[in-house]
């Protein structure tokens, strides 16, 4: 039996169960470890692997909410990005977004229906209705925002910065939101801290609610087939996508979500990435839906579409592939792009509230917490986290945790607002004393923040060498992950410690490799490790579309 089920066994009394590891129910498990409550979470899989890992990774106060008058959510939005530049700089930075406009006036009638609450389809932008978005964006970001407010450049000014941009723009924006360089490291450290914060806040990965019965939850170890059951005070269903299901499992029906599915492809296009710059490019296609590509470690990550849904494990399908290569050859025509460049593609369900919107970009991007009360057969209350953004995920957890505290009978006694996150504390201190290359301390300082004195520490104590297959990781680098970050699978290292697995960066000399750091660590068998090859092979063909090269 693992140890940490073990400890779910042994210690069944829980006042809060969180099902889902996800941004949403790992932002709640950090608020309540603060407030110093008992609090378990389980995640079926790895933390960070459903829709959360497959987001744009943009923290972003959503330009495009205010075509639906949703300006207190991008108050909101905006404050949280705020707050997540200053508390976790090392993952968080900085992100200008260009805007290619074709003409002046298009979308004023539909902006002023959307404003006067009769919704139309959203079409075109023209540079009056952008003009008018952005200036009240900059505003809805305040006096003490961070980022600089934005910019307009006629044609002639933005071709010349950006010559293989489509020559039909008149104008271009710049604003400024920010991106997330590792959101799936930034799970993790937020796990890691409410576990340092609190000896009674527990988060455990491969264990799934299965069922449920009067005051007891049965969990199952993914692992082992293990079965054990716990008996909380409160449940919240933080299972995104996978919400209704799970109140399903545990035997109280729900109908709250519609889910909408978004994929994105990987490019490894050299030109392309260069004609796209330092800036996201933020693109309006022909049917009003937006696409956005940026570069990220030389590769463009391009996406998203936004397609209903039933189904929480939905895959990027070839259909989606065209749209966004058709987006890209749009705004940049004289470059070519097609399936050759693709190495990667990744596809998330959005948990939406169930709507009646005319397209689901029209579906609200706020966040709710609908309550089931015991009853039922069923004697605890289920709280479930319906939609949200990854952006908001701190001031959602605030609100549920204020709930939560007031029927725990419990005050507040910490606030995250202003708190550091993981390897953002005391940032940017770099390691000293370290002997290793200069180039090798910046990406550590890029992956860990200031947790890489740590790694360093780790890498010098023992006999290191480059990746033979990847010079950017060293075998310690992968090893201290394997040993300190809840790697259960191989696919948890390639696809959510390191950026190996989205940037399309993998091969089976690399994979095996990677295999063979870990093995001895998490003390693998050879039959074990030879699995753990395949189920990366397996994942790599069937959900992100790739074949990996010898
Ligand atoms: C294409 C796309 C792009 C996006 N881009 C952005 C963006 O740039 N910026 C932004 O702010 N937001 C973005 N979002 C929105 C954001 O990603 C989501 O709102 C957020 O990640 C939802 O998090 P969650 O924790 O609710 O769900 P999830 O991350 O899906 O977590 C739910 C977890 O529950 C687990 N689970 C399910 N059933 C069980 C069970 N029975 N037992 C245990 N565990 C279970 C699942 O394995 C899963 O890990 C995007 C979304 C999509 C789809």
């Amino acid at each position: 039996m693992r140890p940490e089920f073990a400890t779910l066994k042994n210690h069944p009394d829980v006042s809060v169960l969180i099902v889902g590891g996800g941004i949403n129910g790992i932002g709640l498990f950090n608020e309540l470890a603060l407030q110093g409550i008992d609090v378990m979470l389980v995640e079926k899989t790895d933390f960070c692997a459903g829709t959360s890992s497959a987001m744009t990774r943009v923290i972003h106060g959503g330009l495009r909410y205010l075509e639906n008058a949703e300006f207190r959510l991008v108050h909101e939005s905006l404050r949280e990005r705020n707050r997540l530049l200053r508390n976790a700089p090392h993952c968080v930075k900085p992100l200008p977004t260009t805007i290619p406009i074709f003409n002046w006036t298009s979308g004023m009638v539909g902006g002023i229906r959307n404003l006067l609450n009769w919704p139309a389809k959203p079409g075109n932008r023209g540079a009056l209705l952008i003009k008018t978005g952005l200036t009240m964006y900059d505003c809805l970001a305040g006096r003490k925002s961070p980022m600089p407010r934005h910019r307009f450049r006629f044609r002639k000014a933005a071709l010349a910065l950006r010559p293989a941009l489509n020559p039909g723009i008149l104008c271009t924006a710049t604003y400024y939101d920010a991106r997330i360089t590792y959101p799936e490291r930034l799970c993790l450290e937020l796990v890691q801290d409410a576990e340092a914060a609190c000896p009674q806040a527990r988060a455990m990965t491969y264990v799934r609610l299965q069922s449920a019965k009067r005051g007891t939850v049965v969990l199952r170890d993914e692992v082992t087939g293990e079965t054990c059951e716990v008996k909380p005070k409160i449940v919240v269903n933080a299972s995104g996508a996978w919400i209704d299901g799970t109140n399903q499992a545990i035997g109280r029906a729900s109908q709250y979500i519609g889910g909408t599915k978004g994929s994105h492809v990987v490019l490894d296009h050299p030109e392309l990435a260069a004609a796209t710059g330092d800036d996201m490019i933020y693109f309006v296609n022909q049917d009003g839906r937006i696409c956005i590509f940026y570069v990220v470690h030389g590769k463009v990550i391009a996406g998203a579409t936004d397609i209903p849904t039933e189904d929480p494990e939905a895959a990027c399908d070839e259909g989606e592939v065209d749209y966004i290569l058709r987006a890209m050859s749009q705004a940049f025509p004289s470059i070519k792009v097609d399936r050759s460049h693709v190495v990667f593609r990744f596809c998330g369900v959005r948990p939406l509230p169930r709507s009646n919107a005319l397209t689901p970009g029209q579906i609200s991007r706020d966040h709710s917490f609908p309550a089931l009360p015991a009853g039922n057969g069923i004697d605890f209350p289920i709280y479930s986290l319906v939609g949200g953004k990854w952006t908001t995920f701190r001031s959602l957890a605030e609100q549920v945790s204020n709930e939560l505290l007031r029927v725990l009978g419990r005050k507040r006694v910490r606030s995250s607002a202003d708190l550091p996150i993981g390897g953002g504390k005391g940032y940017p201190r770099l390691p000293v004393g370290t002997g290793l290359p200069q180039e090798r301390i910046e990406a550590l300082h890029d992956r860990f923040g200031t947790v890489a004195d740590r790694v360093a520490a780790y890498m010098k104590a023992g006999p290191d060498a480059p990746l033979a297959h990847h010079a950017g990781y060293s075998r310690r680098e992968i090893e201290y992950m394997a040993l300190n970050e809840r790697v259960v699978h191989l696919d948890d290292l390639i696809m959510r410690r390191t950026l190996i697995g989205i940037l399309g960066e993998l091969t089976l000399p690399l994979l095996n490799e990677l295999a063979d750091v870990v093995s001895p660590v998490l003390q693998w068998s050879k039959e074990k490790t030879a699995a753990e090859i395949e189920r990366t092979v397996q994942l790599y063909k069937k959900v992100h579309g790739v074949t990996l090269a010898a």
